[in-house]
């Protein structure tokens, strides 16, 4: 049927240039960082199971570290006033061992020297030592020539941890060498944030569990598993809820239920603007929850907002943006929940393109790489092939995300372009 009538006025849309009602990337995460509050209970843990855990507490020394002024290397402690002027020896007699884990209390006589072990306290009046291989030994006695000075070889008391000194300050996130610090503080439990409580839910009628058997028009599951995996982290604890089936009270009522006991839930899908958005249409009514068009791509419709005290994540559906969404939305937002003060820093550099990447000026493209360093120390960066949302192996392929920034327009072969490396952020 053909009728005359006047012409068709489309919504705004995702191929709008300049699209009305998006909200900028940077706009988008300054309003979640300024809602999510760090949790404030802790727990007291055992220091073997801190990485990655947050600090609650200031970590203070009570004695120095070294506890005692101790020997860098096995040889010889001198009185600096035995070694000789240039083009003599001096012949020094030896005097005592000294063993790492020993007190050991000699007292330097001027023409003596003591044999001691790497890590053996140096005896008060002692004031250098002399490496092994520096001396030529002649019975029980050494020789040495005057190319030495006075504190050489000796590590001071103190010079690592020094007592009174806070080392480690509340918002620490824990690595492995801030494990061995308080280690060597002799701290063996230490107050750490306690874990988050995050809850993953999947939406959609063709989304299928990996137990069931996949009908005509069904999907397996892939988001949760990729935000399970993203998640599996000793600070957090995944609480799994499966696949929600698409009707808005089963979803209002598994999210209210589990904003009662979790402090972050993240869903995916639904949260566009199609007839069977539902969790759109199950939390566009509460009030709580924003519903944006954020100007990235992949990643444009993200629901953010609070149940309760629960934040609440609405991901999109689509795999790719998923993890785009995921990584520059929600775990910034995570980490500050889990009230970790000094950011993981997560480079990103420059990289020179090989090939066109077509780009849209008016929104930011994160797409995803693979960035290869050249002998000559140059970073090159190519796509990882078809760049569609729902296309999750240009993720798997990649190892680096493209980004490419709000204004930005097409990438030529031979341009530059900023990159994040995976290895950074997964
Ligand atoms: P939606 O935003 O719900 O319309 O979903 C967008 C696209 O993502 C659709 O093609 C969905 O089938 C797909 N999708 C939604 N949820 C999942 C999931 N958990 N795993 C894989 N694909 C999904
Ligand atoms: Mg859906």
């Amino acid at each position: 049927m053909v009728a005359k009538q006047a012409a068709l006025k489309p919504q705004p849309n995702c191929t709008d240039l300049n699209e009305s009602g998006l909200i900028s990337v940077r706009n988008a995460l300054q309003q979640i960082l300024a809602t999510v509050q760090c949790v404030s209970s802790y727990e007291t843990i055992a220091l073997d199971h801190a990485r990655g855990r947050t600090l609650h507490q200031s970590i203070t020394a009570t004695f120095n570290v070294p506890a005692h002024t101790n020997s860098a290397v096995d040889g010889y402690a001198i009185l600096s006033q035995n070694i000789p002027e240039a083009g003599q020896t001096s012949r020094l007699e030896i005097n005592g061992l000294a063993l790492a884990g020993r007190v050991n209390s000699i007292v330097a006589k001027s023409g003596q020297c003591l044999r001691i072990m790497t890590g053996a306290a140096v005896p008060e009046s002692f004031d250098c030592v002399v490496m092994q291989e520096q001396v030529q030994r002649d019975g029980d006695f050494i020789l040495i020539d005057h190319n030495h000075t006075a504190g050489q070889n000796i590590r001071q008391a103190g010079e690592d941890i020094q007592q009174g000194q806070t080392i480690l300050a509340p918002g620490k996130y824990l690595t492995p060498a801030d494990i061995g610090l308080i280690a060597s503080l002799g701290i063996a439990e230490i107050q750490v944030k306690r874990k988050l409580r995050v809850a993953i839910a999947s939406t959609g009628d063709e989304v299928y569990d990996l137990d069931a058997k996949l009908e005509p028009g069904g999907i397996y599951d892939s988001n949760r598993y990729t935000l399970m995996a993203a998640l599996d982290r000793p600070d957090i604890e995944i609480i799994n809820l499966g696949v929600i089936e698409d009707n808005p009270e089963a979803l209002l009522a598994c999210f209210n239920q589990t904003a009662q006991h979790c402090d972050v839930i993240i869903s995916s899908g639904g949260v566009s603007v199609g007839a069977a958005d539902h969790t759109r249409i199950a939390l566009e009514t509460t009030g709580q929850i924003d519903f944006w068009k954020v100007a990235i791509k992949p990643g444009r419709p993200l629901a953010f907002g609070k149940i309760g005290n629960t934040a609440f994540f609405g991901l999109p559906g689509n795999p790719v943006a998923v993890m785009v969404t995921f990584y520059q939305f929600v775990l910034p937002a995570l980490e500050k929940i889990l009230g970790i003060t000094d950011q993981p820093i997560r480079p990103q550099f420059k990289a020179i393109a090989t090939e066109t990447i077509r780009k849209r000026p008016g929104r930011t493209e994160i797409q995803r790489g693979i960035i290869s360093l050249d002998k000559d120390g140059q970073w090159r960066v190519k796509t990882s092939g078809k760049q569609g949302s729902g296309i999750l192996r240009s993720m798997s392929l990649a190892n680096a995300f493209i980004i490419l920034d709000h204004d930005s327009v097409s990438i030529q072969p031979g341009d530059e372009v900023t990159v994040q490396a995976f290895a950074s952020l997964m």
